[in-house]
């Protein structure tokens, strides 16, 4: 096969594929969102995307779906470009996709919510596929803060910090871009944005009053020392860390 994409495959060679074994199908959930004046509004989709395939490679014997470009990213609305789903809407599209690729025949569905604001909508709609698809695996990664760390302990190989590594459109999202769009990055733009300590109280003050209220160009972190080769790194050890999170849940 030369590609595993199904949106850039033909019904034949899918069919042909599912005939063949290929019954797992892994799907991104990205967003549409600013990413502070340096990385594009679609960086969480590409990332998404990015990793779906990679993960679908390494799985093996599975086939990516279309990632869901948008997500829910309300806290950014205050940037112009910024396109938010309210959670039960996402989750109608996640039960609208299931019902999709459980009719063709996959018996194994995998999402991979690639952005913040996508993981608590993302966990409920596969609990409530699992529940509705009972003879299916209908699974994700949907803890946050795990990721996070997984991606930070990174940072810390390169000697970047948690603040510089950041939450949005810091080092890890810039160098992951850098990696593979590089031509959507404004490196003249590179910009230290918020620094400060990110606990319960920062994100609730991000979820009630917009991202402005912590960073005016709407940047967790700093992309200074962001670089393509990272990015490559960030891909990597991220689609590993996932591929182990998934095998336990599908033990
Ligand atoms: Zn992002």
């Amino acid at each position: 096969m030369k590609t595993i994409k199904m949106e850039d495959m033909n019904w034949p060679d899918i069919q042909k594929a599912i005939d063949e074994g290929y019954i797992t199908v892994v799907v991104g959930v990205g967003s549409i969102e600013q990413h502070g004046p340096h990385l594009p509004t679609k960086t969480d989709t590409l990332i998404g995307d990015m990793l779906a395939l990679r993960f679908a490679m390494e799985w093996g014997k599975t086939l990516q779906a279309r990632t869901i470009p948008v997500g829910c990213s309300e806290h950014h609305l205050a940037f112009p470009g910024t396109i938010s789903l309210k959670a039960p809407t996402l989750k109608a599209i996640i039960a609208d996709y299931t019902e999709s690729l459980v009719k063709q025949g996959f018996q194994t569905i995998i999402y991979l919510p690639s952005h913040g604001g996508n993981f608590a909508a993302v966990k409920e709609a596969i609990k409530e596929q699992q529940a509705k698809f009972p003879e299916l695996k209908i699974v994700g990664y949907t803890d946050l803060m795990g990721l996070m760390d997984c991606l930070f302990k990174v940072s810390a190989e390169f000697e970047i910090t948690q603040e510089e590594a950041g939450a949005h459109a810091g080092e890890n999202e810039t160098s992951l871009i850098l990696a593979f769009a590089d031509q959507l990055v404004r490196e003249d733009r590179f910009g230290p944005g918020y620094l400060g300590p990110l606990g319960d109280r920062e994100v609730k003050t991000i979820i009630q009053e917009g991202m402005p209220a912590l960073s005016e160009i709407g940047v967790l972190g700093d992309p200074t020392k962001a670089s393509a080769d990272k990015g490559a790194v960030y891909l990597e050890k991220t689609v590993e860390f996932l591929i182990e999170k998934i095998k336990k849940q599908l033990e």
